[in-house]
Formats: structure tokens, sequence, C-alpha cells
């Protein structure tokens, strides 16, 4: 039996609305899919039992969507299937909220059923800009969404924030970064807007992009984060992501170490076995496949191992901790001659460190990760 660790992520696709710049898979909350879709939920982790038997989970991240919405009665009866198998006492369960839907006896339900960490949509604080996202929160929702999750016991709080927005200013994002670290929370993920297909946004591509941070500014804005989040006691431990001492997320640290993780409901992505695969991308069409008793998975990735080797060099190198080139080979197959070369030019240009077989990101790689990763791959 595989006792290695291995995390799930469980994608609950519903949200009270679609945002213009989202490209996950969402649907607009209705009361009965609902319901559907937690029984195919459950059917989904049925199917997985047997794998899962003396595998030790470490982290269970409720994503989406707005799984907050989906509620703490669902959220319980997953979690008791999955207590099971090999649900450790210190397992990282993380749930996202969004700000305006945050309410104070849900939460303390979440806490009580074993959710210990939240990860808050906070976006912005300056309100304008919450307003240009087309989010359906103030900032001081998201300051009475901490103030709650604290009274609820929470004491693991990430907020998420969005940077490279139209419009947006160096001394404005500083603002933002400001009122975050001053908050009592235990990490912080930033993301840059991209304008991604089959988004609302996207069909305005050429208009928004003009009024957003052109690259000069965007690193400046990156640079104020480095230095804000250091200087309110934050560590980076990857290019997105700051946290207090003690408080990186496992779950997704998982990702960029490589670790296995299963992916449950519609869209979401598996690596399992050496195979990634993810499931159907349509709600209905993931019900019907579960409740006709067959497997949702619809896409099984057939990329070869040199491309996968390359794919988790770049991954692996947004942990500030970096690569171990010698271990990746060992599952992935030797670094043909090209990728060698590239790591050779990289630390040549001061971009990565190299230590024997391990590599990591300078200073400066950290800053132009974007494109390093695209030389890698
Ligand atoms: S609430 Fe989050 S997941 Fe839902 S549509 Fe908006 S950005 Fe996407």
């Amino acid at each position: 039996m595989n006792g290695n660790p291995i995390s799930l992520y469980f994608h609950i696709p519903f949200c009270t609305q679609k945002c213009p710049y989202c490209h996950f898979y969402s649907v607009v909350d209705e009361e009965p899919l609902k319901d559907r879709f937690f029984r195919a939920l459950s059917a989904e982790v049925d199917r997985w039992k047997e794998r899962l038997l003396g595998r030790e989970i470490v982290s269970v991240y409720f994503g989406g969507g707005t799984p907050f919405l989906f509620g703490p009665k669902k959220i319980a009866h997953i979690l008791n299937q999955l207590s099971a198998f090999s649900l450790s006492d210190t397992c990282e369960i993380t749930l996202e909220a969004n700000p305006e839907t945050t309410y104070k006896a849900a939460l303390e339900e979440y806490r009580s059923i074993g959710v210990n960490r939240l990860s808050i949509g906070a976006q912005s604080f300056a309100a304008c800009f919450l307003t240009t996202l087309q989010r359906r929160h103030t900032p001081e929702d998201t300051l009475q969404a901490i103030v709650d999750s604290i009274a609820s016991g929470f004491s693991n709080i990430s907020i998420d924030l969005m940077y490279d927005l139209p419009g947006l200013t160096i001394a404005t994002w500083k603002e933002t970064l400001e009122a975050a670290c001053r908050l009592p929370i235990q990490h912080l993920s930033l993301y840059n807007l991209t304008i991604e297909p089959k988004t609302a946004w996207f069909r305005k591509k050429s208009a928004i992009e003009a009024l957003m941070p052109h690259d000069e500014e965007s690193l400046l804005m990156y640079q104020a984060a480095l230095d804000t989040t250091a200087s309110y006691g934050f560590r980076q431990y990857e290019i997105s992501a700051f946290a207090r001492e003690g408080y990186s997320s496992r779950h997704n640290a998982g990702y960029w170490q490589g670790r296995e993780f299963l992916g449950f409901g519609p869209s979401a992505f598996s690596f399992y076995n050496g195979q990634r695969f993810s499931n159907i991308s349509n709600v209905i069409g993931y019900c019907a496949a579960l409740e006709s008793n067959a497997s949702p998975i619809d896409v099984v990735d057939d990329t070869s191992s040199e491309k996968r080797l390359r794919e988790m060099v770049a991954i692996g190198l947004r942990m500030n901790e970096g690569i171990c080139l010698e271990s990746l080979e060992r599952v992935w197959g030797q670094a043909d001659n090209d990728l060698l070369l590239t790591l050779d030019h990289l630390v040549s240009h001061q971009l990565l460190h190299r230590a024997g077989a391990l590599f990591s990101l300078t200073d400066q790689g950290r800053v132009v990760y974007d494109a390093l990763a695209v030389e890698l791959i």
C-alpha cells in the first residue's frame, strides 16, 4: 500500500454571480442543483475510497466557486466521509469565502466541523477597485469577515489581493498592502489580473489592457509587495504567497513540490500515480456521469516526461527553497541537454542560484519569474 502523503481539492462551483474577469469554472447558485451536485461529489469520493485507504491526507482544500455557500452540513458530510480514511488531526482544512457572504453563525459551524483555515477573497481595500472588479463586497465587509472569523475560533486566515488592475497606481496598491498587512491575518496571496479567454472582460481585452499598469509599473508593484510584506513580518515562501512564521499553506506547497493530489468536482485537476487528469468542466455533465456510475474524468494528460520535468522545474522554482534537480529526475527521468543549458544560462545571468543539484530563484529571478518560466518550459 502507498502510504505517501496526499492532498485533496474539492471544486465547489457555485457563486452568487459571475465576476467579469474570472476564468474558473463556476455557475450562479441554484439550490436544487446544489443538492444534486452534493450527491455526485459524495459519490466521487466513494469511487476513490479503496485507493485513499492508508494514505496520509495532509491537506483538504474547498475551493471554487464560493464553497462557503455550499453550507456547513454538506461540507461536514464530505469531511465525515474522509475521516473513514486517514484524515490526520493536523490536516490543514481550508475553505474559500467571500467577505459579503461570510456569516458568523456559519463561520462557527464551519470551525466546529474541523475547517481550520479560511481563505478570504478580499481583492482590494480601495472601494473603487472593488467596483471596477464588480465585486459585491466593500472593504468594511472584509474587515467584518476577519473580525467574525477570529471570534468564531479561526486562527489561520489568508486573504487574496489583486494587482495590475485597470487604473491602479503604485500609491493605491501600497495603501491596500498596508491595510492588509496591519490585519490580524497569517497569510497573503497576491494575484495579478490577466484577461483570459471565456471571461466577460475578454471581449474588451484591448480596452481594459490599455488601462492596466504597464510592465515596469507591474514590477514596481511586485517589489512594493515584497518590501511591505517583509516590513510587517510576513515571509515570502513562494512567488505570490507570504506568511507569518509557521503559516505557509501546506496545501499549496504540495502543488509546487510535486505531492500527489486528487481533485473532486467539475473541472478539478488531479496528479496521481504519475498521471495528470481532469474532470468534466460542466456541473450537469459531471453529475450525470456519477449518477450513471461512470468516471467524471474527461482528459488524461499525455505530456511527455521531458516536458513534465521542465514543468516541474518551473513550478518548483516558485518556492523560495527551490528545487533539487536530482530528486525531480528520479521521478521524471534524466534532464535533457536543452534543459541543462537553459539552467546554466539562467545561473550565468544571476537569475538562479545553484548549489550542486539545488536551484533557486535569485531576487532578480523572482521579479522576472513569468519570463523565466516561459524559457524553461
Ligand atoms: S466569486 Fe470568485 S470564483 Fe466566483 S465568479 Fe467571482 S472570482 Fe470567480
